[in-house]
């Protein structure tokens, strides 16, 4: 399984299990855990997930967040600048649809190394005839000290200033392209304002709950340690319900085995209400399903899948998004659209015309070969195409207008919304 190309490049989409790298670390975390679970007994996968990818010591992306061509895995902003480009384009098409509002700020949760939110600039920065009046500003949400310093390298040659006084960011700076950009842990620390929210990839590093149905009723999965192997972690089932088998399985769930992430469920809450109060959008985009699947719990190592319980903290951890959830939780104070694939999404934005034009552009044919396998590699429904989906919460009146009850015609029609060309309002 982990020998396809897309598997060897990037994170494969779903399925748990199948060949896995052996354990391997200095094994600090896994003396952690264990003597965390020997004192106080089994944790919940979250809080696992949680300890493993953001401890503050030894957790995964604290320490190294392996993304990338070098690092664990690779994510479709590192494979081909079109993907932000694209993106950019179509936070101004909503910047314009929504009446160009005179300031928006650019909100990213877990940026990675940054690429993605440089393309986008980029763009801005091209289109600077167009966001002239536009007063804009950076915002990225990130908990790894690591990860922040490669960004701030990357989008700002380095140049920023820690702990800035009355600010409630830890780091702050102007970027390359000379827009104020600014660092935080949590995403409740972002100024309010009109904003352009982007989660791509992030959701699916948020902490998961794990359920199966036994004879007896819905159990927790708990992680515990193995009694006849040292040091050696393991999966078992809650004795008995737990608070969570109450509140987060629906009476109507028909599933054996469910996955739920509160934390994606409090910050997409946190979302619409941002956008419903000061304006702007969201675009989430991750591997995912729509309330379907089951078992999605998986590792990555140097590009292969990992135990997800052997050498905690030198692995990522990863679930599948349930947008189905996401949709739940946003309802009320956002309309969302989707999820709609990444292959029909970038299709709709012109990746191919975006395409043409760098072909056409580029002489030599290293650059063309690498344009064809990285439009392959975001494309074909076989590696990124079909299993990433792209997902977005508006305010209401961007998809109806607010006095529906007026039947005049007076009114024009609002814009479509660039990207999801069937309008799946829901
Ligand atoms: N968006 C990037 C990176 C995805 S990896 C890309 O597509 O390339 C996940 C990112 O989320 C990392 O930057 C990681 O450090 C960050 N992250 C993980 N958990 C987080 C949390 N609870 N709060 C903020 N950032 C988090």
């Amino acid at each position: 399984l982990p020998t396809a190309p897309a598997a060897a490049a990037a994170r494969l989409c779903s399925g748990a299990g199948g060949e896995a790298e052996a354990a391997g670390g200095d094994g600090a975390m896994l003396r952690h855990l264990a003597r965390k679970l020997r004192a106080s007994g089994p944790v919940t996968v979250a809080e696992y997930m949680r300890e493993a990818l953001t401890n503050p010591g030894q957790g995964y992306y604290t320490r190294r967040g392996g993304v990338g061509e070098s690092g664990d895995f690779i994510t479709s902003p590192e494979i081909s600048q079109v993907f932000g480009e694209l993106i950019g384009i179509w936070y101004i098409s909503e910047w314009m649809a929504m009446g160009k509002p005179n300031t928006f700020q650019l909100v990213e949760l877990g940026p990675g190394r940054g690429t993605l939110t440089e393309d986008i600039l980029r763009v801005f920065k091209q289109l600077a005839s167009v966001l002239s009046k536009c007063d804009v500003s950076v915002h990225l949400v990130e908990v790894s000290p690591k990860l922040s310093e490669i960004q701030a390298v990357m989008l700002t040659g380095g140049k920023v200033q820690p702990n800035p006084e009355d600010k409630s960011a830890y780091m702050e700076g102007i970027t390359k392209t000379g827009i104020p950009i600014f660092w935080y842990r949590d995403i409740q620390d972002v100024p309010p304002g009109y904003s352009f929210y982007l989660a791509h990839e992030f959701f699916d590093a948020l902490p998961i709950h794990k359920f199966q149905k036994t004879e007896k009723g819905w159990r927790e999965v708990l992680v515990d340690i193995d009694p006849e192997v040292p040091d050696q972690l393991r999966f078992v089932l809650s004795p008995s319900r737990t608070p969570a088998t109450q509140n987060f399985i629906q009476p109507e769930e028909t599933r054996d085995h469910v996955e739920v992430c509160p934390e994606a469920g409090v910050i997409v809450q946190r979302l619409a209400s941002r956008i419903e109060k000061d304006g702007g959008a969201a675009l989430v985009a991750d591997y995912g399903h729509d309330g379907t699947k089951t078992d999605t719990f998986r590792g990555f190592r140097n590009h292969k899948l990992h135990d997800v319980l052997s050498a905690p903290g030198t692995a990522d951890l990863t679930a599948d998004v349930d947008f189905s959830y996401l949709r739940k939780m946003a309802q009320g104070r956002a309309a969302t659209l989707g999820p709609i694939k990444q292959r029909e999404f970038l299709k709709n934005m012109g990746i191919d015309l975006r395409l043409q034009v760098l072909l056409q552009n580029s002489g030599d044919s290293a650059t063309h070969e690498q344009l064809l396998h990285s439009y392959d590699m975001l494309m074909n429904p076989e590696k990124m195409g079909d299993c990433f989906n792209f997902f977005a919460l508006l305010p209401h009146h961007r998809l109806v207008h607010p006095d529906k009850k007026d039947k005049s015609d007076s009114k024009p029609p609002l814009p479509p919304v660039a990207g999801f060309n069937e309008l799946l309002l829901k």
